[in-house]
Formats: structure tokens, sequence, C-alpha cells
């Protein structure tokens, strides 16, 4: 399996050479299609697995066949659990995004920094990755709207409910079109997933990969 098969746009395959992606991991060989042909996923993979470019490069390569909004309200968001996870996700996305446009804007907020900077910062922007209780105090705060959000990731989902953002999550939610592709990917499938999967995802393509024994 390569890169070229998945059905990306030939402008993005240079980049996986860069990261020194050789081919696709099983997560990435499953869910890169079923996200370009426009489903709702659940992808269920270990930590380690290659889950962040899974949703990254089809939701980079979507970005690249509608023209950059001027509003630049987000039309991506990215929901994590904790600090470090936004970096890295926003770090994926900043690989990702030059091959398309050098105008495509990816910023992390998050929690236990100063939110007066982040105001700022999502002023404009295009995807936006953020710890669910950090986007509501900036909604709240009227420094960001969410309703051209077209692409939602909850991304360690087992983590984010581990950890009790439950309420901040459907809070969240509430804040959103409802005309929206929804992404749900967890290391784990645990019970607490059950109900937030069942309302979050409309038909999904439910995509298990099965730990080597
Ligand atoms: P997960 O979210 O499933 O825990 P990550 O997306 O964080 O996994 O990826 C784990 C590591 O694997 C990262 O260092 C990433 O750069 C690397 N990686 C991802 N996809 C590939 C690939 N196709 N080939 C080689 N390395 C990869
Ligand atoms: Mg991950």
């Amino acid at each position: 399996m390569s890169f070229s098969s998945l059905g990306l746009t030939p402008q993005l395959l240079p980049t996986f050479s860069q990261l020194g992606y050789e081919s696709p991991t099983p997560i990435q060989t499953e869910a890169i299609p079923a996200i370009l042909a426009g489903r709702d996923v659940m992808g269920i993979a270990k930590t380690g697995s290659g889950k962040t470019a899974s949703f990254v490069a089809p939701i980079i390569h979507q970005l690249a066949s509608q023209p950059l909004a001027k509003h630049r309200q987000p039309t991506v968001l990215v929901l994590v659990p904790t600090r470090e996870l936004a970096e890295q996700v926003q770090q994926v996305f900043v690989d990702f995004a030059p091959a398309i446009s050098e105008r495509l804007i990816c910023r992390a907020v998050y929690g236990g920094v100063s939110i007066n900077r982040q105001m700022q910062a999502v002023s404009r922007v295009n995807v936006l990755v953020a710890t669910p209780g950090r986007l509501i105090d900036l909604v709240g705060k009227n420094a960001i709207k969410l309703d051209k959000i077209s692409t939602l990731v909850i991304d360690e989902a087992d983590k984010l409910l581990n950890l009790g953002f439950r309420q901040e999550i459907e809070q969240v939610l509430e804040q959103l079109p409802a005309q929206r592709q929804n992404l749900l990917f967890s290391a784990t499938m645990t019970a607490n997933l059950e109900p937030i999967h069942e309302s979050l995802l409309n038909e999904p393509a439910v995509i298990k990969i099965a730990e080597e024994p």
C-alpha cells in the first residue's frame, strides 16, 4: 500500500516523504479514503499508530479544494485533551498545510497560559486545535465563533472522556452547525465513548485496527 493510492491530491505526497513516512499505517490506509469520501469516521487504533496524519492529510486535501474563506473563521475544529497533544496535532497540520497554501493558518489553544495572546491568535484562523475548556472560554469572550465549522475531529476521545470533559464537549457541540463531517479517534473503545459516538456520528465508517498478538 502506498500514500499515492489513497485518493489524496498529489500535492500532499512529498510531505509524507519529508516526514519520513514511507508507507501508510493501517489506520491511515482505512481512514484516509473514508474521510475523503465525506463520511463520518470512528477510528480506533493504539497509541503510536499514526492516527494524527490519518485525519490531518485528508482534511488538508479538502481545504485545498475550496477557496480560503475571507471571514477567516475556523472551518476545521480538533478537540484534544491536553496542551501537549494540541501542540503536536497543530504541528502536523503545519507540516502538511504549506503544500496546499502558504496562507492556511492552523493554531492551537489550550489552558494553563494567558488567554489574551490566544484571543489575538484566533482572530484569523482556518484550522483550530483546542482543549475544550479553553475553547469555551474563548467563545464566551467572543474571541472566536464556531458557526463555520464543517469538520469536527474529536481526537484521543477516550482520554478526553476519562479526564471528565464530557460536559465541555457537549457545550462545544451546541455551538457547531448541524451540517458537518464528524471524525472521532481513540486508542481504546471504552464504554464511556458509547453515548458520545452515538449522538455525534452519522452512519460512520467504523475502523478498528486490531493489535498484533
Ligand atoms: P497516535 O495518534 O495514533 O498515537 P501519532 O499520530 O502521534 O499516533 O503518530 C505516532 C508517530 O508515528 C509520530 O511520530 C508520527 O510522526 C509517526 N508516523 C505516523 N504515520 C507514520 C507513517 N506512515 N510512517 C512512519 N511514521 C509515521
Ligand atoms: Mg493521537
